[in-house]
């Protein structure tokens, strides 16, 4: 996005230094999600710009930004097509954004992909191609022949920001013969269902209908605490990949395997068979006891349910019980314990609390259930 806006150029010293990161400092805002019982969740923002096309910034801030976040994996993404700063800016070799970050990145626990956007008009609109090799030889007129050499490359294919009012007034998606073209010759692999600050509901359909890997990214341009406002408690959007091993590969294979869930503002946004075990890793019950009142043991059951992740879950009561100290809706706060009282009306050893899972979507206005085993501590 941003292609009319024109973007205000900062000026940097550069320096071939490695960028020294306090990181002591920064941890409160470092997104952190757990893993899933067989895999690694790492947290990727697959979609930014620099000064090398349309963005603000010097490829080091994007690996800044991503180690103050705790983001494991980065793209910079430049506009094939577009490249405003040329005149000041000149540069023949499309790959130089993504050599700068990679050399910013090697002493960090960080993965930069490379990766370039291309910027055609709808359809097939914008899309990101990852895992290339050389971005030059993705400059071609005829966006096919684009595509294709990004796919001889082995690259994973995703349509950027299909819902984008700059291409379609209405904000809404639509797969036309071009994308279904695309997608019969193996050229387009994912679909953002958020992108920036923007949520394509019917990108979530097409996903679900044509089983492309769904994916939320900031397509940040400026800076991100400005735009996503970090210091007031904010986050970018980003795309969990629940990867076999924390590499190149493992994230590779994770994406073309459809193993993701996006994260946007406080809603994961994912297939359900991904959603529940990260629902299930992030929400554990630490303990379960029966409450006294006085001396006598009340029949209201103290649930303590610890949420490891940074999502705020908004979960819908559907059990056979309701609460002592709350409605039917519950709240749980990232990185936090918080106490349920069940009013279980005779005292039981063990129940279970189910629940529907409102900040989470699979399909259209679709919560994924939940359920919880509770064991009343002896
Ligand atoms: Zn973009």
């Amino acid at each position: 996005m941003n292609l009319i806006t024109g973007s205000s150029l900062i000026f940097f010293c550069f320096s071939f230094i490695v960028p020294q990161v306090k990181l002591s400092a920064q941890t409160q805002r470092k997104i952190e999600f757990p893993d899933l019982p067989n895999y690694q969740t790492l947290i990727s923002d697959l979609h930014q710009h620099t000064v090398f096309s349309d963005g603000s910034v010097w490829p080091d801030i994007r690996v800044k930004e991503a180690l103050f976040d705790g983001v494991d994996v980065i793209a910079l993404t430049e506009h094939l097509e577009y490249q405003p700063h040329w005149e000041d800016l000149p540069h023949k070799d499309r790959n130089r954004s993504y050599e700068l970050a990679k050399e910013y990145a090697k002493n960090y626990d960080l993965i930069v992909i490379h990766g370039a956007e291309i910027t055609r008009d709808l359809p097939p609109g914008h899309s990101n191609a990852l895992f290339i090799e050389d971005a030059n030889q993705l400059v071609h007129d005829d966006y096919i022949e684009t595509f294709r050499e990004a796919k001889k490359q082995g690259a994973f294919i995703f349509w950027n920001h299909p819902n984008w009012i700059g291409q379609n007034t209405q904000g809404i998606t639509e797969l036309s013969p071009i994308h279904e073209a695309l997608m019969k010759e193996g050229l387009l692999h994912g679909i953002e269902v958020t992108n920036e600050n923007t949520f394509a509901d019917q990108a979530l359909i097409i996903a679900n209908e044509h089983e492309l890997t769904i994916l939320g990214t900031s397509d940040i341009h400026e800076l991100i605490d400005w735009l996503f406002d970090i210091p007031g408690g904010g986050h970018r959007p980003v795309t969990l990949v629940f990867a076999k091993e924390r590499s190149e590969l493992g994230v590779k294979e994770a994406l073309f395997e459809g193993r993701t869930v996006a994260w946007y503002q406080n809603s994961l946004i994912g297939q359900e068979k991904y959603l529940i075990p990260l629902i299930e890793s992030s929400l554990v019950v630490d303990t379960a006891y029966y409450q006294m009142y006085g001396n006598k043991e009340t029949q209201i059951a103290n649930v303590v349910i610890f949420n490891h992740s940074d999502a705020t879950y908004l979960l819908n009561n559907e059990s056979d019980f309701s609460f002592y100290h709350a409605t039917e809706i519950i709240e749980l706060n990232p990185q936090t314990s918080t106490t349920l009282s069940v009013k279980t009306i005779e005292s039981l050893s063990s129940f279970e609390l189910n629940f529907e899972v409102l900040n989470a979507i699979y399909a259209k206005k679709m919560h994924p259930k939940i359920r919880l085993e509770i064991n009343i501590k002896p």
